[in-house]
């Protein structure tokens, strides 16, 4: 089969597999068959996914997370195949999916990425996390299961939360369940839990803007949510996270927000790597070794020469490199010059509570509800953005 009549295939349909699939399809005005497989038949908004106090509200909310493939891919020229890519022949030019052979002409690698746990005892088993929608869901139900029974507790003590992580993920979930209004959830004899935010060695909010730090830190402790700084978490055992130092710190609930990893099929690729095992692409975004083979969102490490930046892994970082990699990817199938990508920054945002935030955009810092309200906009513009492709 020639290159051209085998399409191109993305894998994964997070942000940047469906940015990149739908900006393929437009540029190969259909001259080039485009498919999409993911291992659920729907987009998941991964950056709500920190709002845990809606989903111990309501389990079924998370629906309201999931974009079905029937919106989101909404166009006959956009295939999708729904499975578990399982390996990719970089050499034979095809991906096994759920057993199968896939081959593909030009790729498109946005599988996102996973929790890191550093190899630290205990931490995948006695902690949650909300990277996934999976994990969401189980943490969500764990803390309205706490909070119900802490109105029955005979002694004064709060339930006790301990956050690992001091990056916007770890800063957004501590803030959002000091600041949920539990009695309203779960009836009015439920106690305020008590939430502590390790950051570990690396500094709270590291590379955020100063302006934006200050402010989250403020609003952080305002919320009551207590930081623990400097430390790294040594090893979690049922109950009770170990620090450095010898610091104990018993919990009813923790939660690994400490950063991300690429997936280990990815990282089992036969090219160049970066940190945390992210593909290193070139300025077209393409594998160096392997022409006609794109990395989107959270699998690259890439530094714009521009600026000397080392491009984020934030869903507004993929959907910025995605229209750019799937119009690269129709032009090598064309046999056409590659556009180099440049990343610009339209600004930061962290939600800091229910209905508060702290960021920095267009050179100006914000704070409080105005920063809440921009990030429910961004966060929109991004739902947007996978539900019509542009
Ligand atoms: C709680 C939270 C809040 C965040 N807030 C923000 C924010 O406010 N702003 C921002 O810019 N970024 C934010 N981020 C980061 C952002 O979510 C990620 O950078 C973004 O999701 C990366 O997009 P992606 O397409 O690379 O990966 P993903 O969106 O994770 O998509 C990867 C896709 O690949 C699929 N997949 C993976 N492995 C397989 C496999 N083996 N087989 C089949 N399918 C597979 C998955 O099902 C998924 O659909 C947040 C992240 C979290 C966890």
């Amino acid at each position: 089969m020639a290159t051209e009549e085998r399409g191109i295939l993305v894998l994964g349909a997070g942000y940047a597999g469906l940015s990149f699939a739908h900006a393929a399809r437009r540029a190969g005005r259909g001259r080039f068959p485009v498919t999409v497989v993911d291992r659920h038949p729907f987009h998941v908004l991964r950056t709500e996914l920190y709002e845990v106090g809606e989903i111990a509200r309501d389990p079924e909310h998370l629906d309201a997370w999931a974009v079905p493939f029937t919106q989101a891919l909404d166009d006959p020229a956009l295939g999708q195949i729904v499975g578990e890519v399982e390996s990719i022949d970089l050499e034979r030019h095809c991906v096994r999916v759920s057993g199968e052979e896939v081959p593909y002409g030009a790729l498109a690698i946005c599988l996102g990425s996973v929790p890191a746990y550093y190899g630290v005892p205990g931490a995948e088993a006695e902690t949650h996390q909300v990277y996934r929608m999976a994990g969401a869901r189980r943490l969500g139900a764990a803390l309205r299961q706490l909070e119900i029974e802490s109105a029955s507790w005979t002694d004064l003590r709060r339930p006790e939360v301990v956050v690992i992580g001091g990056g916007s993920t770890g800063t957004e979930v501590a803030a959002e369940i000091a600041t949920v209004d539990w009695p309203t959830i779960v009836g009015v004899a439920a106690r305020e839990p008590h939430v502590r935010l390790v950051t570990g060695k690396i500094p709270f909010l590291d590379g955020m803007p100063e302006g934006l730090v200050r402010h989250a830190r403020r609003l952080l402790v305002k919320s009551g949510v207590e930081l623990i700084e400097g430390l790294n978490v040594e090893r979690v055992e049922p109950k009770v996270a170990h620090l450095e130092g010898g610091m104990r710190l018993p919990f009813d609930l923790a939660i690994w927000c400490a950063g991300v990893q690429v997936p280990p099929i990815v990282r089992a690729l036969p090219t160049a790597h970066g940190r945390a095992g992210r593909l290193a692409v070139d300025e077209h975004l393409e594998l160096p070794q392997w022409p006609g083979v794109f990395g989107v969102g959270d699998v690259i490490e890439f530094k714009d020469p521009a600026t000397g930046m080392l491009v984020p892994a934030t869903a507004q970082a993929a959907l910025a490199e995605a229209p750019v990699a799937g119009r690269n990817a129709v032009a090598r199938l064309q046999r056409k010059a590659l556009q180099p990508f440049r990343y610009r920054e339209k600004g930061v945002i962290v939600s800091v509570g229910v209905g508060r935030g702290a960021g920095r955009v267009a050179k100006v810092t914000v704070w409080g509800s105005p920063a809440a309200l921009l990030a429910a906009l961004q966060q929109k513009e991004y739902a947007r953005r996978v539900r019509h492709g542009r």
